[in-house]
């Protein structure tokens, strides 16, 4: 169990006024004459966060996580669940929908899920899973509705996708100690699905100024600092457009800290000025796992972040981030591995690591990836730099 609070994003409302009605008044004049008195004696609070790209199943993932009658998805997340399940809050981006057996389990080109995925996600230690993305609509406004149902049996927080006006209007809000993180998500469209009629809150569909009321009213809701996640941008293409480009830029300036973006199945750069000052954008997280196979989409990261919050006043800045490479293995099933983990256990001949692969095409596939990765990834004006573990 990870040593957190998370408000789950109904309650956030309610929460809100109990907390202002209770504290406020004391609490700001207490926050004040400490101030007076100490101070040099600034107080900051930490909360770590792991962030990853797409999360795909082909057919050939649950197929080959079928056991008798049912589906097991923890190998594919066990070499890297000691990386996910550390972080504060820890994400991805669902590209599926568990819409249940009886609408059929496929993959591409419409996905459908059984829902041991989110299972092995929430047991991997994810905590918050975006769901705005082109897959979105796969089994229709049933999907939705049945996939954030089976999210919310498992205590898994997600943002994009909504059951009701009133749920998409309602922010979702992490919190760890004194620091709020708000959370959005939105996508380009959901591949020529139409919106049903009268559901237009079902799925954040990227609107200007509607994510520019969110993040506003993410704030008003108490968000000491907003991520914003959209899925965006060209299929394999390993630079962001210019769309990317200005989206980003306008999230930014629209007070968004963070901008975390997928959809091309490969890997995009950062951006960011020294120091983050501007906000730091990471286009494109690549395939966290996935059956394809070709070059760079076999890849993706594991982001590593530290966002410190200056108690005295308020404000929220990146004070690391860095990350881990990945690769999906397909011997003895879909892994994902870290590549230096996976390195360091092939020379070693250590056969039962969990990250160990005895195919010479792997290992020698594993080894490009490592500098492949952090040659388009690596932003050293920042410190953003692959960790070997
Ligand atoms: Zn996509």
């Amino acid at each position: 169990m990870k040593n957190i609070f998370a408000i789950n994003k109904y309650h956030v409302f309610l929460l809100s006024f109990v907390v202002f009605a209770t504290c406020s008044c004391s609490e700001l004049s207490s926050r004040n004459s400490s101030l007076l008195t100490q101070k040099s004696d600034v107080n900051y609070d930490t909360v770590s966060i792991a962030i990853v790209g797409d999360l795909m199943c082909h057919s050939q993932q649950f197929n080959g996580a079928k056991k008798d009658t049912t589906y097991d998805f923890n190998p594919t997340f066990a070499p890297v669940k000691k990386y996910l399940e550390t972080a504060d809050f820890t994400f991805g981006n669902l590209e599926t929908v568990t819409a249940g057996a009886a609408l059929n389990y496929t993959g591409y080109p419409m996905f459908n899920t059984p829902v041991q995925y989110l299972d092995a996600l929430k047991e991997a230690g994810f905590d918050v899973l975006t769901t705005a993305n082109n897959h979105s609509l796969d089994r229709g406004f049933t999907g939705i509705e049945k996939t954030i149902s089976e999210l919310d049996q498992r205590g898994i927080l997600h943002t994009g996708t909504a059951r009701s006006l009133a749920d998409r209007n309602t922010s979702l809000i992490l919190s760890k100690n004194k620091t709020k993180l708000g959370v959005l998500a939105y996508t380009y469209g959901t591949n020529g699905i139409k919106i049903p009629e009268g559901k237009g809150f079902c799925v954040n569909v990227i609107d200007t100024v509607q994510i520019k009321n969110d993040i506003e009213k993410s704030k008003k809701s108490g968000a000491d600092v907003v991520l914003v996640f959209v899925h965006w941008g060209n299929e394999y293409q390993r630079y962001a457009n210019d769309f990317q480009k200005m989206l980003a830029n306008y999230i930014h300036k629209n007070g968004a800290l963070l901008v975390f973006g997928s959809h091309p199945h490969v890997l995009q750069p950062t951006s960011s000025t020294s120091n983050f000052t501007s906000g730091f954008t990471i286009f494109s997280l690549g395939n966290f796992v996935s059956a394809q196979r070709k070059q760079f989409t076999d890849c993706g990261i594991i982001v590593k972040m530290k966002l410190v919050k200056n108690l005295a006043t308020g404000v929220v800045s990146i004070n690391k981030a860095n990350y881990i490479p990945t690769y999906v293995s397909t011997q003895n099933g879909f892994r994902i591995l870290s590549v230096s983990d996976a390195v360091e256990s092939f020379k070693n001949k250590n056969v039962n690591d969990l990250s160990f692969t005895s195919s010479s095409i792997e290992q020698a596939r594993i080894k490009e990836v490592w500098n492949e990765t952090t040659t388009h990834m690596t932003n050293t004006t920042i410190g953003f730099t692959g960790l070997e573990n």
